[in-house]
């Protein structure tokens, strides 16, 4: 992780993603004029729970992984967050994905409150059946604290549908019966949702389609840079790409690539599954990170990891529009200074709720035993996010706000709503 640094004439620079959520979450706090009891809880996280396990790798020999599950807050329902398996996952990085996970459950009305979970690990230097060991083994490590009426898990980066899947059968071994709604995300024939693959991505377009409107910009002809070219990534620019939208730039761990006349997104997720390597694809020129991020293009989707848009970079970025498909992409003081020059951020707990939205109605469809076609799920998908796009947009112009602010305000307000009637703060 980024240390904060020291500079003459600046704050200092905060790239924490724990420091980054809570200071997000003060700055709704003070508008709010929230009581301090109020604010010390929710600036903390509920459980923090860290496992430290062996997992036996292909040669015989065993080696000790980190991993995590964090609660930030459960007023609202049972905690419902992703697993992320990265290198750089930290527990102040799972705990500032689980604060932003109750915000993002809140603004969207999905009764559910925050949490997230992630080992540190690259994946990517795992063998197939290392991969599951490991995923099998931290799955009984949080079995303790995950269930389908406590805390229900969900892919996030590096993790998909067949970890998913590893996940619901070792907790179905412990019980002695199938426990689907455990994990959302998984593969449709074990109780997956239609559309759940989709839905980040998809709803990241659906907000795509409501702030053009609202900017007056068409999505026929405008330009659109990625940033992390994964599951949200793809899904982004491949719908955008169908409502006209020209994909000038994409980046994925390999490099950055640009191609002014356009990519062609379906057919370089294709050859991604394939070949893996975005740089390597020969669709564009290679371009650097730095690059990417401020080129010239009317709609800007960072899909990576936090902390990507910060003061080195904030005061270069030129995309008129962010739809922030990764959580955390902008630190706190570039969202002042994007906010200054007139860019309209639309933030992480609106513009990529959709996973957690279609992950709600999997789960629903888990516990009601019912199956939902994809037309259905897209609908109700689509007008969840509309409406808290919706709602954010209100507040924020009624309180001269920026959207993230306006969003965080709305879903604290329905969280100390939540406080209240439970008598925990009367
Ligand atoms: P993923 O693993 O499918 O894809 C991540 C992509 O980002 C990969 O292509 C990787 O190569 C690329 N990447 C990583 N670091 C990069 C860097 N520094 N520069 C450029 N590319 C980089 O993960 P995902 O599920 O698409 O998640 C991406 C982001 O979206 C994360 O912030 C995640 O929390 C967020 N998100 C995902 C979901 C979901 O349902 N999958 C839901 C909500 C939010």
């Amino acid at each position: 992780m980024v240390q904060a640094e020291e500079s003459p004439t600046l704050a200092p620079v905060v790239e924490n993603p724990f420091q980054m959520a809570v200071s997000q979450f003060d700055a709704a706090a003070e508008r709010m004029n929230l009581r301090d009891e109020m604010r010390d809880s929710l600036r903390r996280c509920h459980r923090e729970f860290t496992v430290n396990f062996p997992v036996q790798m292909d040669d015989g020999c065993h080696r000790t992984f980190t991993g995590y599950r964090v609660h930030h807050n459960e007023t609202l329902g049972p905690t419902k967050g992703g697993i992320r398996f990265h290198q750089g996952v930290t527990l102040d990085e799972v705990k500032a994905l689980a604060m932003w996970m109750t915000w993002k459950c809140a603004v969207n009305d999905l009764p559910y409150g925050g949490a997230k979970g992630g080992v540190t690990v690259n994946p990517k230097l795992l063998s197939r059946s290392e991969l599951e060991n490991l995923t099998r083994r931290y799955a009984t490590e949080i079995s303790y604290i995950i269930g389908p009426q406590k805390d229900i898990a969900a892919p996030d980066v590096n993790t998909d549908p067949q970890i998913m899947a590893w996940i619901m059968d070792t907790i179905a071994m412990h019980e002695g019966h199938p426990v689907p709604a455990i994990v959302t995300g998984k593969p449709i024939r074990l109780g997956g949702s239609e559309g759940r693959v989709e839905a980040t991505g998809r709803g990241v377009f659906f907000c795509a389609q409501e702030v053009a409107r609202h900017k007056n910009l068409s999505l026929e002809g405008a330009t659109v840079a990625v940033q992390g070219f994964g599951n949200a990534g793809q899904v982004s620019a491949y719908l955008l790409e169908g409502a006209g939208a020209r994909i000038v730039a994409a980046s994925d761990t390999s490099g950055s690539i640009y191609n002014g006349k356009g990519l062609d997104a379906q057919g370089l997720a294709r050859l991604k599954q394939q070949r893996g390597r975005l740089a390597e694809s020969g669709a564009g020129d290679l371009i650097t990170e730095d690059e990417l991020l401020t080129l010239p293009v009317d709609i800007l989707v960072p899909a990576a990891l936090e902390a990507q848009i910060t003061v080195r970079n904030a005061p270069r970025v030129k995309a008129k529009i962010i739809l922030e498909a990764a959580n955390g992409p902008i630190t706190p003081q570039a969202d002042d200074i994007l906010g200054d020059a007139g860019t309209l951020v639309v933030p992480d707990i609106v513009a990529n709720a959709g996973g957690v939205i279609v992950s709600y109605f999997e789960w629903v469809q888990n516990l009601t035993f019912e199956r939902w076609p994809e037309d259905e799920v897209n609908r109700r998908l689509h007008t969840v996010i509309t409406k808290s796009f919706h709602e954010s947009l209100r507040l924020a112009e009624t309180e001269k706000v920026c959207l993230r602010q306006a969003a965080i305000m709305l879903a604290v307000g329905r969280v100390i709503e939540g406080f209240e009637l439970r008598g925990i703060y009367p």
